[in-house]
């Protein structure tokens, strides 16, 4: 079963940095696609051509997990460990397994079952989540200034009906800052228009 090691030494640090890189990739797409990007007053939209769904980055969570959880699932029960039964699919759950898959790597990458496939399949999964963490979806600048702290700070993430000031510091004394729909918006933006017509 086990033997001699199926991938050089390179490789398989390759691998191990992968796996435990994963983790990061993946918090740095979730971070991004949940709007929650670093606050640039001045940042213009920007020009990834697919932007994302925000739901794409928690399905590739969800169906990573999966899959480093049935390779565990799978080593576990050969090597007749017992193993938590986790639920449900979050970034806590990928920290875990994939510290848990790491602890075993030497193990899995000499395994003749599990070697290859566990091993390419890391290196190919690290580099869809990289790829996709480096594609932020595009911010629509909305023209209207924000209702409560009165800085241009109105985005919107192409594909999303939400509207949320950029500014950390709106609202602070407030709960927080502005969120509204995209409606909503629209709805602000027509009574300030009726507003500054009739001070004229
Ligand atoms: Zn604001």
């Amino acid at each position: 079963m086990t033997g001699a090691p199926f991938w050089c030494l390179s490789d398989s640090s390759a691998i191990r940095s992968a796996l435990v890189d994963l983790d990061r990739q993946m918090m740095l797409r979730l971070f991004h696609h949940d709007g929650y990007g670093s606050i640039d007053l001045n940042e213009r939209v920007s020009s990834s051509p697919e932007p994302a769904s925000p739901s794409d980055a928690h399905d590739q969570l969800d169906e990573l997990v999966r899959w480093l959880r049935s390779w565990q699932v799978s080593y576990w029960k050969i090597c007749g460990w017992s193993h938590t039964a986790y639920v449900g699919e979050s970034a806590p759950a990928l920290t875990e397994v994939t510290s848990a898959l790491c602890a075993h790597l030497d193990g899995i990458l000499s395994h003749t079952e599990y070697a290859v496939d566990f091993g390419s399949g890391v290196l190919s999964w690290h580099s869809e989540v990289t790829a996709a963490a480096q594609t932020r979806p595009r911010r629509i600048s909305m023209q209207m200034r924000c209702p409560q702290c009165h800085l241009a700070t109105l985005p919107r993430l192409e594909g999303e009906d939400r509207i949320e000031c950029r500014n950390r510091d709106c609202g602070a004394n407030r709960g927080g800052p502005v969120v509204m729909t995209a409606d909503e918006y629209h709805g602000l933006a027509e009574a300030v228009i009726v507003a500054s017509g009739r001070r004229r």
